[in-house]
């Protein structure tokens, strides 16, 4: 597996391509802006891209979503609680977007435990709300990686005070990725990677993280 990453506007977003090298067949996780600079790596690897994923509906992570869809005919797939996010997100101007996003109407509902394959490759959806009540991890067990979006980055976790944010989740959510084993790499949706085993501090978490 080939992971890329595009550190991306509008907040300076982590958005991945992961490429199957065999099949060559990719996914998006969280477009954010930088759909135009993750198709054109798509065209210099030859890959295609087969699904996009949200790991949760805020407008920042999402926002690309249409825009890569049209062109690649790839599906949207978002954990089914964060899914009406996708099309309340164009009812609202932002400050950080140029214009409210597209509507977005999902392909894919995810639910705890699908998998969606890529080539010999196997995602795994792990609901992990907290920063939202349908934020999701991907993981790849195969690779000991896992695409944790807005609930955990390197030294910290996603904000809880946002809507759909709650502190208690989030406990419980870290409290479970912890479990995985400490080698697995971590790629955030912003910032810098990590593994689960550096991220010691899980460990010590008091109820409630604010
Ligand atoms: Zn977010």
């Amino acid at each position: 597996m080939r992971v890329e990453k595009v550190i991306s506007p509008p907040l300076d977003n982590n958005a991945y391509l992961l490429v199957d090298e065999t099949s060559k067949q990719s996914v998006v996780v969280d477009p954010a802006l930088a759909g135009k600079e993750l198709l054109a790596r798509t065209e210099t690897l030859g890959a295609k891209v087969m699904y996009i994923l949200n790991t949760h509906g805020h407008p920042d992570s999402t926002a690309d979503d249409e825009s890569i869809r049209s062109i690649t005919a790839a599906k949207i797939a978002i954990f089914e609680v964060d899914a009406p996010r996708l099309e309340k997100n164009a009812r609202g101007t932002r400050w950080f977007l140029p214009a409210p996003p597209a509507p977005v109407k999902p392909d894919l509902l995810l639910k705890e435990g699908s998998e969606l394959k890529l080539g010999n490759l196997v995602i795994t959806t792990l609901h992990t709300p907290g920063h939202t009540e349908g934020s999701a991890c991907f993981y790849v067990e195969s690779e000991g990686a896992l695409f944790t979006g807005d609930t955990l980055y390197a030294g910290s976790c996603g904000r809880t005070d946002v809507q759909g944010g709650s502190p208690a989740k989030m406990v419980f959510t870290l409290r479970r990725l912890n479990e995985l084993p400490v080698d697995t790499r971590v790629y955030p949706g912003h910032g810098p990677e990590t593994t689960i085993g550096d991220e010691t501090w899980i460990s010590d978490l008091a109820y409630p993280v604010v």
